[in-house]
């Protein structure tokens, strides 16, 4: 008979409640939950005090990806790996398709990139930089290939940004499929004028970022976006929502009878604009928080935090999309528009979510099992094999103690980054064991198991159930 692991006594987070019980994994999936009695011989580990939630779910990372003449710092194997230090057991990646390339070599490349280096189960969304005839029927294979979720950029001219017209015809193709794509809100248009304005006045500094992306441009996208899915009514989402002018902008669609899902980012509802210095300023170490979109105020925060605890936000990615400070962000020294844009954020998203979140009375630990990882689950097609504590679902659990305290240090993750934007943060709450499928990777804080033994997940299509 198949060994069986106990982990006894811990508090069952689910969806809609929390209960003392013991939960049983057998092989790679739980086995039972309930008031279990240990067998003869089975192993049992104590869990008392702490929390079993399902292991996270993270929607939005960017791993060993080329961008502005250089690639992040984390590849698979050191992102995956930091990412299950932290109770994430599944990413979502974005695959590319860059100009003049069929998604099929864009796929096959992120396959290369992630096959046999992840700590952690991976899938791929499909980001499309263009749009024709090829690629739209390319989507079916795309999807019944595993890959249902596909995005696209409002942002970043010539490069990635797709129109109306492109927009329009690719929910319209997505919505047939059944598939779902996530968009980046922003407007690119008026980013590049805005960036030439300020480079005309000299102004090169990291602090003049954030004025060339401002709030409005990501209301007006979101504002725009809807407009065109009020045609089709396709399920979408925007990723990284960023402002509280954005989020109004999606609650009156959502009136209007759009259906929107959202996600957004520990470092939209926990870091402000003031990162970023004054205009007199020339420490250029606020190039660390240069990252589209820009962080912006606290009553932005404040919107983005009511919005989660209230179901107008469904999720929560990183946007981990880490660069060196030392020779990377540094590329921009002289211009705020080379600095590559991005931050790490992979490791810390539970534990920052948990303490700001849950520890300081803004929503339930249920709600913050739902955001990091049910909603995620459901809508991009792995429920109930992962996102919940279920018989028969995948043993990927995470036992959190709830009462230690700790100060966030860089030398204290396993992301390959040289600084961290979180440096200093005082956190209520540590992640004590991790399983994946059964496998107990993560004892007492501790990678115990260091194998790339992750596996891609083929999955099904969106479920929009979710609030
Ligand atoms: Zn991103």
């Amino acid at each position: 008979m198949e060994q069986t692991v106990l982990l006894k006594g811990g508090y069952v987070v689910l969806p809609e409640e929390t209960f003392t019980a013991s939960i049983r994994i057998k092989g790679e999936v739980i086995e039972a939950i309930g008031d279990l009695v240990p067998l003869v011989d089975e192993k049992v580990i104590d869990c008392e005090g702490c929390y079993f939630l399902p292991g996270g779910i993270e929607t939005h990372t960017h791993l060993q990806l080329e961008s502005m003449g250089t690639v992040t710092a984390d590849d698979f194997a050191t992102g995956t790996r930091a990412a299950l230090a932290g109770g994430t057991t599944t990413v979502i990646d974005f695959a590319t398709q860059f100009h003049g390339e069929t998604m099929a070599r864009g796929l096959e490349r992120w396959h290369e990139k992630a096959d046999g280096n992840c700590a952690i189960d991976y899938g791929f969304h499909m980001a499309m930089t263009e749009w024709n005839e090829h690629l739209k029927e390319e989507m079916g294979d795309v999807v019944r290939g595993g890959v249902t979720s596909f995005k696209m950029y409002m942002a970043y001219r010539n490069n990635m940004m797709v129109q109306e017209d492109e927009i329009y015809e690719a929910l319209e193709e997505s919505h047939r499929l059944g598939a779902t794509i996530g968009f980046h809100c922003e407007n690119g248009l008026l980013i590049d004028v805005l960036v030439r304005r300020e480079r005309e006045l000299g102004h090169l500094s990291p602090f003049y970022h954030q004025l060339t992306r401002p709030a409005e441009l990501e209301e007006e996208a979101i504002v725009r976006l809807e407009a065109v899915n009020h045609l089709v009514h396709a399920n979408h989402h925007v990723v990284h929502l960023s402002t509280a002018k954005g989020l109004a902008a999606i609650k009156r669609a959502r009136e209007r009878g759009n259906k929107i899902i959202v996600e957004t980012c520990p470092q939209y509802l926990l870091l402000d604009g003031s990162r970023y210095g004054t205009p007199s300023d020339d420490n250029f170490e606020s190039a660390k928080f240069i990252m589209s979109p820009p962080l912006r105020e606290r009553r932005d925060q404040e919107a983005l935090w009511q919005g989660l605890a209230a179901g107008d936000i469904q999720f929560v990615g990183t946007d981990h999309c880490s660069f060196n400070f030392k020779g990377q962000k540094e590329m921009g020294k002289d211009d705020f528009t080379k600095i590559p844009n991005g931050a790490p954020g992979i490791e810390l998203r539970l534990h920052l979510l948990y303490t700001f979140g849950v520890a300081r009375g803004r929503m339930d630990i249920n709600r913050f099992s739902t955001i990091t990882s049910t909603n995620a689950a459901k809508y991009f097609g792995l429920f109930p094999r992962k996102g919940i504590l279920m018989n028969g679902s995948d043993a990927d659990i995470v036992v959190f103690d709830p009462n230690v305290e700790w100060t966030v240090t860089s030398d204290l993750l396993h992301e390959n980054c040289d600084y961290t934007p979180y440096e200093g943060f005082d956190l209520k709450g540590k992640v004590r064991d991790v399983f994946l499928r059964g496998r107990h990777k993560v004892a007492s804080g501790k990678i115990v198991i260091e194998d790339v033994d992750g596996q891609y997940l083929r999955r099904d299509l969106p479920a929009m159930d979710i609030r």
